[in-house]
């Protein structure tokens, strides 16, 4: 089943369904009963969000061989992991915003993992049956900030730096995904989820040995070779073969308080 969240064009937000290009609501809980309404609009007609509202997100960096070289780094042996806060993730369609303090905002286009039961101390021959399902995420993230901190908080935590979508995919087969990332329309970065230094099943069990992973938790899976900038007026994908696209419009932020 493909989940989303989205506005119904009476304004109502929540979680649906899709199928093909109709989508329909879903009333309960996601996570526990729920109970599906019948495919009544078309997804050209509602607005959809980001399908889930993560209450952590948890990145891991460095997950690809080939990413690792392109910054001249080692290839982890244990996995490099970092958070985003909530207030970075958008949905499909929404603007990323390059602030004012960076110069050098790139795009990581990555497989997300959506968390459904969690829990703490998962054994790696368990973590599938932890999992919700996938989505396509953009760790977007300011290299130039990331290699001036001392850690990569500030660089990858920027409101607006966590696309993700454009549905959650529950029956997507994550072993030999392809991941595409794409700036107007021209291929920037093409990997396959075989490559990832540490597994699906490797990054749940040791996450969760110091994190209790709860539903709706995000890991960010790590991102193939050929990230690179972003600017105004940018179109930047997120492909995941057979899962979806995820699209977002990059504009620059003008420093004010909201
Ligand atoms: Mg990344």
């Amino acid at each position: 089943m493909r989940w989303v969240r989205f506005q119904a064009p009476d304004g109502t937000i929540g979680y649906g369904w899709v199928e093909g290009d109709r989508v329909g609501p879903v009333k309960g809980d996601p996570f526990d009963e729920y109970e599906r309404g019948p495919l009544q609009w078309s997804l050209e007609e509602v607005r959809l969000l980001a399908p889930v509202l993560p209450r952590k997100v948890i990145g891991i960096g460095r997950n690809y061989p080939d990413h690792a070289r392109e910054h001249g780094a080692e290839v982890p042996s244990v996995p490099i992991v970092f958070l985003k806060p909530p207030t970075a993730v958008i949905g499909p369609g929404e603007t990323i915003l390059l602030p004012p303090q960076s110069r050098q905002v790139e795009h990581e286009a990555e497989l997300a993992v959506v968390i459904g039961r969690g829990g703490r101390w998962i054994p790696a021959d368990q973590a599938w049956d932890a999992v919700w399902g996938y989505t396509a995420a953009n760790d977007v993230t300011a290299r130039d900030l990331q290699q001036r901190d001392l850690q990569w908080t500030r660089a990858k935590g920027f409101d607006t730096f966590c696309p993700l979508g454009p549905w959650v995919d529950t029956e997507f087969d994550p072993t030999e995904a392809t991941v595409i990332g794409r700036v107007n329309g021209e291929v920037r970065q093409m990997g396959s989820t075989r490559e990832m230094v540490f597994s699906i099943p490797q990054l749940i069990a040791f996450v969760s040995s110091f994190m209790r992973l709860e539903p709706g938790d995000v890991i960010l899976t790590g991102t193939p070779a050929g990230v690179g900038p972003l600017r105004a007026g940018d179109v930047v994908e997120v492909e995941i073969e057979g899962l979806g696209v995820l699209r977002n419009p990059v504009a620059e932020e003008r420093a004010m308080a909201r």
